[in-house]
């Protein structure tokens, strides 16, 4: 008989009352749901109680709940010093220390006390579902119930079936997932399950770009942070989770999937971990940390604009277009000639492809011409490009130009697909390939990256924005340029892109 989460008087389990645990125990009995905690440490059972006692009484203080909500909350909340008090539990949720090991021996002790027809829910974060199943007789009721840190102000949770999960099982921990106030998403099991794979394609492809000196951390963080709409650069990001934790989850994810290109780590990463520049929590990451206050280096203030006419290079019409409007709006004067004037400053808006790339193939003066993101950060702060070529009073005249109204920017060294298009690409790519290994529904995809990652939009609607053939061409552009598969475009996106189609449109 599956499991009917939706009943009223529902009892489940938590083994592991630690971080996780504990905040799993919050939402679930603020949630109506009946709880038996368990951790083999009995000291940290009775914490977490305490802890959730603070919490809603937090809450209570804030308005957000009644008194009488949160003790009648703490009355569902029940510890167990044994296993066997999970018997009449119909869902058991393992939140214990991550080891593959220890998570084996718990589930075998689980079975051997629940029902048959329970299920029993891991909230690993990076172990497979179906490898902790495997050590279960009934493995068609374990499934992954992937809560986010910290669980209370996080309200994405992954349900993931392995190979060998019955869908009734998903089923009832979508159901419990939303009594318990969070937002479920459902994936079948893969390395990184969904949000941790999408989370590679930011750090790992910023890192590869500084790692290539096209820009400092603190500006790339920038360009992401203002001119992309992230709430965080990726190296700030970096800092808080902590490379004790990011790089070895990269490594992880990346042997899971038997060397896949596009989870390739950095060596740039491994050293920082070695050397101990762990991020925030030892106040030595990419910033350094007073009081645990972030020093960032201070941004120079740009050079002034020298006048001189502006030729835009009219090969891409949209992005002349834009360019070109910001232009006459400063009030410079634009060069319109057929062919740039002996003095102006050349400016072109490849979409994927690198200025030097660029200034050849359109027959202009390397020294002179310097690319603008037209795609990324074009109203917010805006990134312009140089080539190994450029003279200084021209990348001078430029950064100058593109800053006159006021508008912040960057200026970085030659890379395909600036910064933004290039993450934002790699992004889209990455969770267009979980969309065609079917691990999740496009939809799925999107809710589960905005809500777990914060970042501004999902992969595939990241895809829409830029459009999905811009998509495809800085794809093939980066492919073109490092001949590296990293790029190589998912099956998903050179689809739907080929034909004009959506990124979410599905085929029968
Ligand atoms: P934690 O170290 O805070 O807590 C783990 C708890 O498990 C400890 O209290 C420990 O005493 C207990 N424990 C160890 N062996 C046990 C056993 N045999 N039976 C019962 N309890 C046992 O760890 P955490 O951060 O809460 O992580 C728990 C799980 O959640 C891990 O699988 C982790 O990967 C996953 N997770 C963690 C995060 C995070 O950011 N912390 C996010 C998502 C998922």
């Amino acid at each position: 008989m599956p499991v009917d989460a939706s009943k009223k008087d529902l009892l489940i389990g938590i083994t592991g009352a630690g971080a996780m645990g504990r905040g799993i125990a919050q939402v679930a009995a603020a949630g109506g749901v009946k709880v038996r905690l368990y951790d083999l440490n009995a000291d940290q059972s009775k914490e977490a109680v305490d802890f959730i006692g603070k919490m809603l009484g937090r809450a209570a203080e804030k308005g957000q709940m009644t008194a009488d909500a949160v003790s009648a909350a703490m009355g569902r909340i029940e510890v167990i010093t044994d296993v066997k008090g999970f018997a009449p539990c119909e869902i058991v949720i393992e939140a214990a220390t991550e080891n593959l090991e220890i998570k084996k021996k718990i589930f075998a002790q689980l079975e051997a006390v629940v029902a048959d027809g329970a299920i029993i829910a891991t909230n690993t974060s990076s172990l497979s579902v179906t490898t902790i199943a495997s050590a279960c007789k009934r493995p068609q009721r374990v499934a992954g119930f992937h809560f986010f840190n910290p669980v209370p102000l996080m309200r994405l949770v992954e349900v993931i079936e392995g190979i060998l999960t019955e869908p009734w099982v998903g089923d009832a921990l979508i159901t419990l997932g939303k009594r318990m106030t969070r937002e479920p998403v459902r994936l079948k099991d893969a390395p990184g399950f969904l949000v941790n794979q999408v989370g590679r394609g930011y750090n790992i492809e910023c890192q590869h770009i500084q790692h290539e000196c096209v820009a400092g951390y603190a500006d790339i963080d920038r360009i992401l942070r203002e001119g992309a709409g992230f709430r965080m650069g990726p190296f700030e990001l970096l800092d808080l989770t902590a490379l004790d934790v990011t790089h070895p989850a990269t490594e992880l994810i990346y042997n899971q999937f038997y060397q896949e290109p596009r989870y390739r780590p950095s060596s740039v990463m491994r050293a920082r971990l070695e050397a101990g520049l762990l991020g925030r929590k030892v106040g030595r990451g990419y910033y350094s940390y007073e009081g645990g206050k972030q020093a960032v280096p201070e941004e120079a203030a740009p050079p002034a604009y020298d006048g001189r006419p502006v030729w835009i290079s009219p090969v891409e019409k949209d992005g002349f277009r834009a360019l070109a409007d910001i232009v006459e709006g400063i009030g410079a004067p634009l060069d319109r000639g057929d062919k740039p004037g002996r003095d102006s400053l050349i400016l072109v808006t490849p979409v994927g492809e690198d200025i030097t790339t660029t200034a050849l193939a359109q027959g202009l003066d390397p020294a002179r011409t310097l690319g603008v993101d037209s795609l990324v950060g074009l109203k917010t702060r805006r990134t312009v490009m140089t080539n190994p070529a450029t003279q200084a009073e021209f990348r001078a005249s430029a950064h100058g130009l593109m800053t006159k109204d006021g508008v912040k920017a960057t200026v970085i060294r030659d890379c395909p697909g600036f910064i933004g298009q290039r993450v934002i690409a790699m992004i889209c790519n990455i969770g267009c390939q979980i969309a065609q290994f079917g691990t999740a529904s496009p939809e799925d995809i999107d809710k589960a990256v905005v809500l777990g990652l914060n970042y501004p939009n999902g992969p595939l609607t990241f895809g829409e924005v830029l459009g999905p053939a811009n998509i495809l061409r800085i794809l093939n552009a980066l492919i073109c340029f490092y001949g590296d598969p990293r790029y190589r475009p998912s099956p998903w996106l050179r689809r739907r892109a080929s034909l004009g189609l959506s990124l979410f449109a599905k085929e029968i």
